[in-house]
């Protein structure tokens, strides 16, 4: 039989189909359909098995992406299912949330050659969601039972990751949450045009099945002790990402109608979840009528103008201090902003927030930039080139990035060492902390990163504790009875 793949010189690269911008505009709803099975299976074929894959390459989770699309052309589609989540946790959410462009597309040989990626990620997102589907998607069943606990700080995907990874090898496992549900960002700051939110609550919900036991309401430093805990547990894992908003430092910055991004993102999804959200309700943080102006270039500014737009405001614009090349924020995202109506200002800095002498924001104020030369890392610095311009506002959000909260301070435990930006320090064989048997992972040891990587931390550590947990239960069984 003539192989099925190869086929990057006859079949074109295609996406799902992405419902119309102007239907977009009015609902959080995921924007891309599905794939017809035989689109699906047309899409995989396209890759050319490459002896070297360079896709893998680029996935920090190192995915084994030529085998598991080859078994989806086949239509082989649990083996893909097998496959694809024996190195990933969550490949349905990579496959929609991932910077692909960025990362495993990016640098597939396909794409190189200039024939158009394989289109990975909608590949990926295919295989599992048709494993929910059909079943293939059950509860954890551990080989057996162990007595040891571990304890998960932090129900984002790095805590999710490796509570998932602990109980397949039988622990007992407790994570625990400040918020009242799990997910972390993926519910509470990912918009659901991008992810929506049943995809990530049937994963919750798979782990409880599991019997990964959940305390939500929990927060660390304040309702529970972290000593406490790491009496309780025989490993802990900190995986309590980064919240602390950069601010604005220019003139006027404390006027009515400035919002930091996570506090407006937050209250929109609190909103679609069914909550009761007094800021919502009372106009504080709904866009609805307003003209909107969002600072920031990577992926909270740009999910924060997507939201803005379909909250209803009048006009939402987007000020990013260099140029669309250098952005931080994914291409694909941009273009989805675009044609949903977001205007970009790029190469402008905000200078100052004008009000309209009550205290009321009326304008925001942007210096023109231009991009001057590289600073050590390689990336052009942005200039003023000394034209200033008014863009009317009146609400504007804050999307400068996410530093750590000061953790040894929370936790009372001074032992537990930070960098000079207030990311935990880790053994980066281990990810183990200052703290014996405390272990950590994603944002609050790399800063503010991508899912994919707090996946990768998450299934690192778990790695890193079952290994601490099985030395302990050695030394335990190997020490002398005490006499009776
Ligand atoms: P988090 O997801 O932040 O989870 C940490 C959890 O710890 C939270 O549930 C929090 O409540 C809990 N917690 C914190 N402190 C305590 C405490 N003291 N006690 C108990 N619990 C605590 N990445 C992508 O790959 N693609 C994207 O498109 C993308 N879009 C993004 C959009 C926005 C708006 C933001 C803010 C980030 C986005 N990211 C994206 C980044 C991604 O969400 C994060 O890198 C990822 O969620 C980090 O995972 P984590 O498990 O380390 O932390
Ligand atoms: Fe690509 Fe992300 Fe999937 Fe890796 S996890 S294959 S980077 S979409
Ligand atoms: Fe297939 Fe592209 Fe990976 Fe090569 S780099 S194996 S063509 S997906």
């Amino acid at each position: 039989m003539a192989s099925r793949m190869l086929k990057f010189t006859s079949i074109n690269p295609t996406m799902p189909q992405k419902r119309a911008a102007e239907a977009r505009r009015s609902d959080f709803q995921e924007i891309y359909g599905d794939y017809a099975q035989t689109v699906a299976e047309d899409q995989a074929a396209r890759c050319s098995q490459c002896g070297v894959p360079f896709c893998q390459q680029g996935c920090p989770l190192s995915n084994n992406i030529p085998d598991w699309l080859k078994l989806a052309a086949e239509d082989r589609m649990e083996e893909a299912y097998q496959v694809s989540s024996a190195t990933n946790n969550m490949p349905e959410i990579c496959g929609r949330i991932c910077p692909q462009d960025r990362l495993c597309e990016g640098i597939c040989t396909v794409e190189q050659s200039g024939h158009g990626t394989v289109t990975i990620g909608a590949m990926e997102r295919y295989i599992t969601d048709n494993a929910w589907e059909q079943g293939y998607v059950t509860p954890i069943k551990p080989p057996r039972e162990r007595e040891q606990s571990a304890g998960i700080i932090g129900a984002g995907p790095g805590g999710l990751a490796a509570a998932e990874q602990l109980r397949r090898k039988g622990y007992q496992v407790t994570v625990y949450d400040r918020y009242d549900r799990g997910g972390g960002l993926l519910v509470y700051g990912i918009p659901g045009f991008k992810l929506e939110k049943h995809i990530v609550e049937r994963r919750i919900k798979r782990l409880e099945e599991s019997g990964v036991r959940f305390e939500f309401n929990a927060s660390i430093g304040e309702t529970h002790k972290l000593s406490d805990l790491r009496d309780e547990h025989d490993t802990l894992l900190i995986a309590t990402g980064v919240y602390k908003a950069r601010d604005l430092m220019v003139p006027g910055a404390g006027c009515e109608g400035v919002h930091k991004a996570l506090d407006f993102l937050t209250t929109s999804n609190r909103k679609g979840l069914g909550d009761d959200v007094p800021e919502f309700e009372n106009g504080t943080l709904d866009a609805k009528g307003r003209k909107v102006v969002v600072i920031g270039g990577g992926d909270t500014a740009m999910d924060c103008v997507r939201t803005a737009i379909r909250q209803g405001a009048t006009s939402v614009s987007c000020l990013y201090r260099r140029d669309r090349a250098n952005m931080p924020g994914s291409q694909r995202e941009v273009a989805n902003a675009e044609e949903e109506g977001v205007v970009f200002e790029w190469l402008a800095s905000p200078e100052a927030l004008i009000d309209d002498d009550g205290g009321k924001l009326k304008a925001v104020r942007a210096a023109r930039m231009k991009l001057g030369a590289p600073d050590p890392s390689g990336r052009q610095s942005p200039e003023k080139t000394g034209e200033t311009f008014d863009i009317e506002a009146d609400m504007v959000i804050k999307a400068l990035g996410f530093d750590p909260e000061d953790l040894p301070h929370l936790f009372n435990e001074p032992a537990l060492t930070v960098n000079r930006w207030g990311a935990i320090k880790v053994d980066f064989a281990t990810l183990e902390t200052s703290l014996p048997g405390v272990f950590a992972a994603g944002d609050i040891v790399r800063g503010a990163s991508l899912v994919v990587w707090a996946i990768k931390d998450g299934r690192d550590a778990a790695e890193s504790m079952h290994k601490r947990m099985k030395q302990m239960a050695r030394t335990a069984s190997a020490a002398p009875v005490a006499a009776e």
